[in-house]
């Protein structure tokens, strides 16, 4: 029995099921490193997929909502369906991706931060601190209207409201392909301030990149959005601060940031974003040591980890395979979303708990030398230990912080 009392929670955080190896690891890190300590309060929803398809894809939406509700959400990696997907759980549908929904939902922005192990070196070398990716968590081509077409034609992208429109055409040929992507202007701006307030408030420089030379409506506004909002707002205490805000071209900006030692918010376009994340996240180690949070303009937080549902693992782990998955984005992706619940309730000792969990996974990994495969590798160790494993030398680190 541990000695201590559970912490208490005022308000419940929105907890998001998912799918394979992420909701098995999900499961475990609550029961082993959460619910002994915390009387942990979530409303729950499940959005692994075979419950997405029972409820015919509504409990997206109802999760959503629940977040504006509660201020705080949890998310577990969980399946967007491509065909074989649909195949291999026999869905009615291929349901969109829950994580779209979300951000849509919410608005805002995500931001992607690296969790740096001192024992663990960055695959790219020069790496020396976080580079933390701002995605702009709304449109672009997760919220796209495409169409194909089987002959030569002309194409026409239009605009209506009331009796006035704007369009432009062209012909094309055919057969072919066509997406008409879309953002809102005020959405990009909030975009623009959230990363101009993260970088001020973690005083780190900040980077915008994207492609106006090429783009000159849809990047240029962006461009545009975030020169006018430094001007207007910001130059002044980024030079307090001591940091800078740079626009590079995307392509400029994909070089020098592997020739750079890194320690700036990269801000990026949705799905540069994405590409982005993925690159940083392998380029500073394992995808597994990558959170992801997102933040809207009203207030409203979601935490995640940034992988998958590590469907390779999850294969393994059903033919009784012990596997070495790792939790590190798990368990920071709960403890984020406690320490915020912690701010909005005012309950500090849930605070401590989240801190003093994330320093029992830096003892476990930086003291102890105990890591996941992924991790051992990118340390030089030949040893690595099961997931069951990493999480029960966690939890010894855990009790002896919680007992000092
Ligand atoms: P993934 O689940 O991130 O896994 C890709 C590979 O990265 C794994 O095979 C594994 O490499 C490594 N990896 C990822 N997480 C790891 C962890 N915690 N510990 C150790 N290694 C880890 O990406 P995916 O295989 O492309 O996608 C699988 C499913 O996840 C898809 O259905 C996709 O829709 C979904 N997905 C969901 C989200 C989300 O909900 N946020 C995000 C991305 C993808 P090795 O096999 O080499 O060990
Ligand atoms: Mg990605």
């Amino acid at each position: 029995m541990p000695k201590f009392e559970k912490i208490p929670m005022k308000t419940p955080i929105v907890e998001m099921d998912g799918d394979e190896m992420a909701r098995v690891m999900w499961k475990l890190v609550k029961k082993s490193l959460i619910e002994p300590y915390v009387d942990l309060r979530t409303e729950y929803y499940d959005l692994g997929l075979k419950h997405r398809d029972e409820a015919n894809d509504k409990v997206r939406l109802e999760a959503a909502e629940a977040i504006k509700r509660l201020g705080v959400g949890v998310k577990c990696a969980t399946i967007t369906p491509n065909p074989e997907r649909v195949k291999e759980y026999g869905l009615k549908a291929e349901w969109p991706s829950p994580n779209a929904t979300i951000r849509k939902q919410l608005g805002g922005t995500i931001f992607r931060k690296p969790v740096i192990f001192k024992n663990v070196a960055p695959a790219i070398r020069s790496w020396k601190s976080p580079i933390v990716v701002a995605r702009h968590a709304f449109g672009d081509i997760y919220d796209a209207q495409a169409i194909s077409f089987d002959h030569d034609g002309k194409l026409t992208l239009s605009f209506s409201y009331d009796s006035s429109s704007v369009s432009s055409s062209r012909e094309v040929e055919g057969p072919g392909v066509a997406e008409a992507k879309v953002n809102s202007l005020m959405s990009i701006e909030d975009f623009a301030s959230a990363c101009f307030e993260y970088a001020l408030r973690e005083k780190m420089n900040l980077w915008f990149a994207a492609k106006d030379t090429i783009s000159k409506v849809y990047d240029a506004a962006f461009k545009r959005a975030f020169a006018r909002l430094y001007e207007e707002r910001y130059a002044e205490s980024f030079h307090k601060a001591g940091i800078e805000y740079a626009y590079y071209l995307i392509d400029d900006a994909m070089s020098r940031a592997v020739r750079s030692e890194g320690g700036f918010v990269w801000a990026a376009k949705n799905y540069d974003g994405d590409v982005i994340s993925d690159l940083v996240s392998a380029g500073f180690g394992s995808v597994a040591l990558m959170t992801s949070e997102l933040y809207s303009p009203r207030g409203w937080a979601e935490f995640e980890a940034a992988h998958g549902t590590v469907q390779r693992h999850y294969y393994s782990y059903l033919r009784g395979e012990k596997v070495s998955t790792n939790p590190t984005a798990t368990i920071f992706a709960w403890s984020g979303a406690r320490r915020m619940k912690a701010k909005l309730d005012s309950t500090p000792e849930l605070q401590r708990f989240s801190d003093a969990l994330e320093l029992a996974v830096r003892k476990t990994v930086e003291t102890d030398n105990v890591m996941t495969k992924d991790v051992a590798a990118l340390a030089g160790i030949s040893t690595f230990v099961t997931l069951e494993e990493f999480i029960a030398k966690t939890r010894q680190n855990l009790e002896a912080l919680l007992n000092r």
